[in-house]
């Protein structure tokens, strides 16, 4: 019976150790293990700030201060704005804002505050003197509207086909100039391009028109984001970029606790040539 009860245990947490597992890897990107901490240093080049920490899904301030600290990888935190997003007026920014300094000057270790923009009149919904309370602004392309004018979630392949890919492109290609144009700091996840065209990156991302891209994020002075799980930008893109002298940054971009190990950031700026120079420094 004894040897019964010892086998059902033993059942019992075989069956959990993958969910234990699981656990544990999921820490990685909120603070990542001794191990995986002690990689990332001897693995950066150079003091990096990942401007792209989403509060989101479990990841809070504490956390990003405890990552910061766990890796030496500095940390930025932001949240998003827009119509449906939940930063949408002065009270709502601000709430945020305060919250979070709060808890910074209880830890004592500040962190750059940013927000991520999603609609294209974003600007017009807080006061300048709110705006100015904020350290960054952060934009990417990956909602545009469709041809009714309707807002569209540009990774959800599943619900969203393009008909005439040229026709699209040129469109989204002038979508991509006109974020560059709003006053922003960092354009994140630069050339993207949705499920459906990504296979033909270089057909629909011309050298004419990734250097349209980059001179205009070089006159604007925005920083042209590296991220850590997405391919885009490529490598041919970041050559031509820091040939021209733009500023970059990096990010991860986190979502549902998921792993992100930020080794494209190191092959990239070791592929590309990239130095500290070259990385956009805030004051805050
Ligand atoms: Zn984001």
């Amino acid at each position: 019976m004894t040897k019964f009860i010892a086998l059902i245990f033993a059942a019992a947490l075989m069956a959990l150790a993958p969910f234990t597992m699981a656990q544990e890897k999921k820490s990685f990107w909120h603070v990542p293990t001794p191990t995986d901490a002690q990689h990332v240093k001897a693995a950066a080049p150079f003091t990096l700030t990942d401007y792209h920490i989403h509060l989101r899904l479990g990841t809070t301030c504490v956390k990003a201060i405890e990552r910061q600290e766990a890796t030496g990888i500095q940390s930025g935190i932001l949240e998003n704005s827009g119509r449906e997003w939940p930063l949408f007026d002065d009270a709502s920014l601000l709430a945020f804002i305060r919250y979070n300094r709060k808890i910074m000057a209880e830890k004592g270790v500040k962190l750059p505050i940013g927000m991520q923009v999603n609609d294209r009149d974003w600007f017009t919904y807080f006061s300048p003197d709110v705006l100015k309370q904020l350290d960054y602004v952060l934009a990417d392309t990956m909602i545009m509207d469709d041809e009714n004018g309707q807002p569209v979630r540009l990774w959800r392949a599943d619900t969203y086909v393009i008909t005439d890919e040229e026709v699209w492109m040129e469109r989204y290609f002038r979508h991509t100039m006109q974020i560059l144009d709003e006053p922003i700091t960092i354009l994140a996840n630069p050339t993207y391009l949705p499920a459906q065209l990504a296979d033909r990156y270089d057909h629909f991302w011309t050298e004419e028109r990734m250097k349209a891209v980059i001179d205009r994020a070089v006159k604007n002075g925005v920083a042209l984001e590296i991220q850590a799980k997405s391919t885009f930008p490529s490598v041919k893109f970041i050559k031509m970029a820091k040939a021209a002298g733009t500023t970059f940054s990096v990010g991860t971009n986190n979502g549902d606790g998921e792993i992100i190990p930020y080794d494209r950031w190191f092959r990239v700026i070791e592929e590309c040539g990239l130095e500290e120079s070259d990385f956009l420094k805030i004051r805050y």
